[in-house]
């Protein structure tokens, strides 16, 4: 079976997503790259997590031909295609509804750095894609031209994305802009979040160098 391990990766972080509460139901969809063959593997389109079996996996191209399967892949495979083709280092590509996320992106308002923690991960801020209807190369685009260098970007009335070297550090993403997103909503229930300067940004980026074993 092509991919196999990448199949099973992405069999069990759809799992996670689904059991940490960052997606429900069907919606989000996770993806592999492969640079040697330029295949990727990705989620079928209306499969639940926990019934997805290896062999659901589709393997596709980026352009979406179809190598290996029987389903039908994702709606978004421009959405996954695009980034691994504008990111080299990109692996793995999450997308959810995840509802802090979610929340600021039907604001329309990005992830702002009002924690160490967001340019710890890279990104001084998460930028909001302008609203296209979602499964179109047109959201693909979107996206595309908003993310920066950033690996994160949430999508305008509709969820997040974040790609990464492997799968862990693109789910380990997710989760760190969906506790970014829930902070940032809860200030601004509450008031008017204090967002860092880019001085104390670039403090906490050189602090964080050192962080860790
Ligand atoms: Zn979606």
């Amino acid at each position: 079976m092509i991919m196999e391990k990448q199949r099973l990766e992405i069999i069990e972080y759809g799992i996670r997503l689904l059991r940490t509460g960052l997606t429900n139901g069907t919606s989000g969809n996770l993806s592999m790259y492969d640079p040697e063959t330029g295949y990727m593997a990705i989620t079928p389109s209306g499969i639940g997590y926990e019934e997805t079996r290896p062999e659901d996996i589709v393997i596709v191209t980026l352009d979406g031909e179809r190598v290996d399967g029987e389903r039908k892949p994702s709606s978004e495979l421009d959405l996954h295609a695009s980034l691994y083709r504008m990111k080299p280092h990109a692996r793995a590509v999450v997308h959810a509804h995840s509802m802090a996320c979610t929340t600021l992106a039907c604001l329309r308002e990005p992830i702002r750095p009002i924690h160490f923690l967001l340019p710890c991960f890279g990104m001084s801020e998460v930028p909001v894609a302008p609203y296209v209807t979602f499964g179109t190369r047109e959201l693909a685009d979107s996206v595309a031209k908003t993310i920066g260098d950033g690996d994160a970007c949430l999508m305008a009335n509709h969820g997040v994305i974040c790609c990464g070297a492997g799968m862990a550090g693109a789910f380990g993403l997710l989760e760190t802009c969906e506790w970014c997103a829930e902070l940032q909503w809860r200030c601004m229930c509450a008031g008017r979040p204090a967002v860092l300067s880019d001085e104390e940004v670039q403090k906490a980026v050189a602090r964080f160098a050192g962080y860790g074993q």
